[in-house]
Order: structure tokens, then sequence, then C-alpha cells
């Protein structure tokens, strides 16, 4: 497998003096080729400065970027092998979907039947075959979210950046379009570089993740490593839900130092057996699973109930035992970080 992307020490700063930003601090990070990365963080993390500076919109403050074996850190967007797709989809509203997908062959001067013929194709690899006639405005979101996907893959880029692009779809809608574009990927082998700030999405799709935070990369690694063994304190808890325990509690609970429990990993014990006894505070319903808040000398405890186990929840204020195996004790560095 042949590496696509390569950053090598990429920092951005924006500003200067007091209102200097650092969106992204010396990051180094390698893409395969085919891969399906994501970068998974929260809002004002740095990930689209990163697809920026990958795409060529911005230029890096420090730092290499390679895409294909070649040095573009400073090449401008068209010298590269990338295209992107961004959030908002950015169509030309006045122009027909066939021109807005067949756009990118147009600027490389080829001749109108055959941009014609490339962007029908296209339409159809998205499922939207026959709407070339149609301008934007006559679509729905989740179609005009297919045409920029075909117009970004009609110049068969290297690599895809995907920024947030689903962001704007309802739910249901959206889960449509993460497995048809996991689907796309595949059959087209294209190295894609998605970024979302939704960990359902990241962990669904995503070959590996790079979790995002303060414009640095905490810990890159397939989905089931960020999530049943996250490297820091931030991304046990940006990353599904977590029991974190410093210091005493951790210790007497863990014999560790810092620790996470994941409240799946978690069984109550209606009786008051098991490692400790707690009292429910609270529950919650979601249809497939319950969570019960509980407090244990002082520290908030969730745990999550299979409905078929747990028909009835425990009442409030009840004292249940809780239970875990060893291994679902995950050790944290960097608690505090
Ligand atoms: P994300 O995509 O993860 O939400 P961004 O990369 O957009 O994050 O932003 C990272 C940080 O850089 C934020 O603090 C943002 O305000 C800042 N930033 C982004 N673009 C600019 C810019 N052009 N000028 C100044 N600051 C910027
Ligand atoms: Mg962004």
């Amino acid at each position: 497998m042949t590496v696509a992307v390569v950053l090598d020490g990429v920092s951005c700063v924006f500003g200067s003096g007091a209102q200097t930003v650092r969106a992204v601090d010396r990051v180094d990070l390698k893409i395969e080729g085919g891969e399906f990365f994501t970068l998974l963080g929260p809002s004002g993390s740095g990930k689209t400065t990163c697809l920026r500076m990958i795409g060529g919109f911005t230029l890096p403050t420090s730092g290499r970027i390679h895409i294909g074996g070649q040095d573009v850190t400073l090449a401008p967007p068209y010298a590269r092998p990338v295209n992107t797709v961004f959030q908002d989809y950015a169509l030309f509203p006045h122009m027909s979907i066939r021109d807005n997908v067949a756009y990118g062959l147009m600027v490389q001067k080829v001749a109108r039947a055959e941009r014609h013929r490339r962007a029908e194709e296209m339409l159809e690899l998205v499922r939207l075959p026959g709407v070339g006639e149609r301008r934007p405005g006559q679509l729905s979101g989740g179609q005009r979210q297919r045409v920029a996907l075909a117009r970004a893959l009609i110049n068969q880029p290297q690599v895809l950046l995907l920024d947030e692009p689903l962001g704007a779809l309802d739910l249901k809608l959206r889960e449509q379009m993460q497995t048809e574009l996991k689907a796309l990927q595949r059959q087209l082998g294209i190295t894609f570089l998605f970024i979302t700030h939704d960990q359902h999405e990241a962990l669904s799709m995503s070959d590996r993740i790079g979790v995002f935070n303060n414009g640095r990369l905490e810990q890159v690694d397939a989905p089931t490593a960020i999530y049943n063994r996250p490297a820091t304190r931030f991304v046990a808890e940006f990353v599904g839900a977590a029991n974190v325990f410093d210091g005493d509690r951790a210790l007497s609970l863990t014999g560790l130092p810092s620790a996470m429990l994941r409240p799946e990993r978690i069984r109550l014990l209606p009786d008051g057996e098991g490692q400790i006894r707690a009292t429910v505070t609270d529950t919650q319903y979601f249809g497939a699973f319950s969570r019960v808040h509980l407090d244990w000398q002082g520290a908030a405890i969730a745990v999550d109930l299979n409905p078929e186990q747990h028909p009835q929840l425990p009442l409030r204020g009840s004292t249940v035992g809780l239970r875990w195996a060893d291994d679902a004790v995950h050790p944290l560095a960097g608690a505090g970080a």
C-alpha cells in the first residue's frame, strides 16, 4: 500500500501578537492509499485548517506536506491531485447540474460532448441519473450533496477531501449517505480524508481515525482501538460515553492513578452484590438501551443497561451493586490534559 498523504511537522498559526491562534500544532500524519481516514474533533480544534492545507487553500506556517510522493507544500490547489467536498456544497446556483459536475473538466478545456458524457457517468455513480438539466435549487439537500460529490470525483483525484459533508442533512438521510459514501469509497478505491465532529460517523465509517484537540492530534488509530483503548482522557470522553476516574477514587476502584470504564461494561446488580454499592440518581431511556446515573461517594458513574435484561429500571434513590470485569478497566495517560 502506498502512502497517499504525509504531514510532517505541520503547523498553522493565524494572526500575531496577543491575537495569535495556533490552529494546527506540529501535526505528523501518514494516510495510506485507499484508506478512509477521518479527522474527528470538536468545533475549533483545527480540522478544517488541516484539510485546507492539504487542499492548498491555506499555506502552513511550518512543516511539509506530501501527496502521492510529491512535496506539494507550496503548490496551488489546482496543481494537487486532490479535490474537496465542502459542507455547504458550494454549487453554482445559476449553472445546470451537468455543468456543475463537469466544471473541473471545463477548466481543463475538455471538449463539450466528452464533458457531458463524463458528467452523466458521475451522476449515475452517485445515483442521480437524468437530473443534468436541472438547477441546484430544484434538488433536495441530499441530492445536492451527491452532486457536490460527483463534481469532486470527475477529475479522478487521488485523494478526496470531505469537510463535514453530511452535517447539513437530517439524521435519517445522513445515515443513508454514510453507507453510500463508504460503499462509493470502496468501489473507487480513492483515499478519503473525511472530517466530522460526530463520533458515531467517525467510528462507523473509518479505517482509521485521528482525534484532534486544540490543534494537536491526540491519537491516530482504528475505530475499535480509539473506543476501547483511548490514549488520553480527552479521547476517552470525546468518543463515546466514559466514566473517568482520577486520584484516590481511581486508585481505590481500579488500582490505577487514572482509568476509564465504559458504561456498557458495568453490570448492575439489584441485590447489592459487586465491587461497589452506589445510589441511583437518574435514569434515561434511549430505546435500544437505558442509561442509569449513579453516585458513588460523590463521584458520578453511568451504567448502560440492555432493556431485555432490565425490563424495569431501578428506582431513583435506590442502592444497587456494580460489577465489572478486570479487562473493562482501561488505564489513561495524560490525566487532566
Ligand atoms: P474546526 O474545523 O475543527 O472547527 P478550524 O480549523 O476551522 O477548526 O479552526 C481552528 C482554529 O483556527 C479556530 O480557533 C479558528 O477560530 C481559527 N481559525 C480558522 N481559520 C482562521 C482564519 N482564517 N483566521 C484566523 N483564525 C482562524
Ligand atoms: Mg471545520
